[in-house]
């Protein structure tokens, strides 16, 4: 059967500052080494909500507050289509400046509350000055029911953060991970971001998939299997090299206990 995935991009213009965009380019390949079709479909302010609606996997880049601004209005007149694919159980992954627009509020570092889609139970917020903003390597390991049992793999997660921001989950989200390394969402209680239903928020910039296949993988394979109804296995590729660079981090951040399943 001839497979097709339909990623929906938000804003690429304005929420890539980060380089995020690697994450997009990252998901084409892999889907294309095994003959996936796969289509990037651009959403922008001017994009239908029914357009919206037929994307099988949704992916949010960082961004500066300036742009968060400005986009949190428009997502705020689509809020419904989001939420009703994200119940539906279509997959997104949310880096750093666009899960901040999702959970309850985001305080940016001038002090101005923007309302947030309220998607995740958590808030974010800016402390100006009084807190050093969040810089450097990372590495989270994988927490709770979040597992990615296929193969061989880890459950440490590595990344770039870079956010001045800081989240605080409410009791009705779950964390991505659990920091061993870096900030996490706030320096403080050891969390790294979020998870709801089968949707990842995350500060991890890198950008994050390539050098963490397992979870561009996991969101592949729950893509298509939301879009046909039933699980689809994904031929494993050669990533030996991917694997490499992961690995790199967790050496350079001396993090020698590498747990596989
Ligand atoms: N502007 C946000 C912050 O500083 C997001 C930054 C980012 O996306 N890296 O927290």
């Amino acid at each position: 059967m001839n497979f097709q995935l339909k990623i929906g991009w938000l804003y690429p213009d304005l929420m890539s500052t980060y380089g995020d965009r690697g994450n997009i380019i990252c998901l084409k390949r892999r889907c294309q080494w095994r003959r996936i079709n796969i289509n990037v479909f651009n959403i922008d302010r001017d994009t239908r909500e029914a357009e919206i609606a037929k994307c099988d996997l949704i992916m949010g880049g960082g961004a500066q507050d300036r742009q968060q601004s400005i986009v949190i209005t428009d997502l705020h007149q689509k809020v419904s289509i989001y939420k009703e694919m994200f119940e539906r159980g279509v997959p997104g992954l949310f880096v750093c400046g666009s899960p901040q627009l999702l959970g309850h509020y985001y305080m940016t570092g001038d002090g101005k509350e923007l309302e947030g889609l309220g998607i995740f139970d958590f808030v974010t917020r800016h402390f100006g000055n009084d807190k050093p903003r969040c810089i450097g390597n990372t590495v989270g390991r994988l927490t709770g029911d979040w597992q990615f049992r296929v193969g061989n793999l880890r459950d440490t997660i590595v990344g770039f953060e870079n956010h001045g921001g800081r989240t605080y989950l409410g009791k009705d989200v779950k964390p991505f991970a659990k920091v061993i390394k870096g900030y996490g969402n706030n320096g403080e209680d050891k969390t790294e971001g979020a998870v709801y239903k089968n949707v990842i928020a995350c500060y991890f910039h890198g950008p994050f998939l390539p050098k963490n296949p397992h979870i561009a993988d996991w969101l592949i394979s729950k893509s298509l299997e939301i879009r046909y109804k039933k699980e689809i296995k994904l031929e494993p590729l050669d990533d030996t090299l991917e694997w490499k660079a992961h690995d790199f981090i967790l050496k350079k951040l001396k993090v020698y206990k590498v747990e596989s399943f």
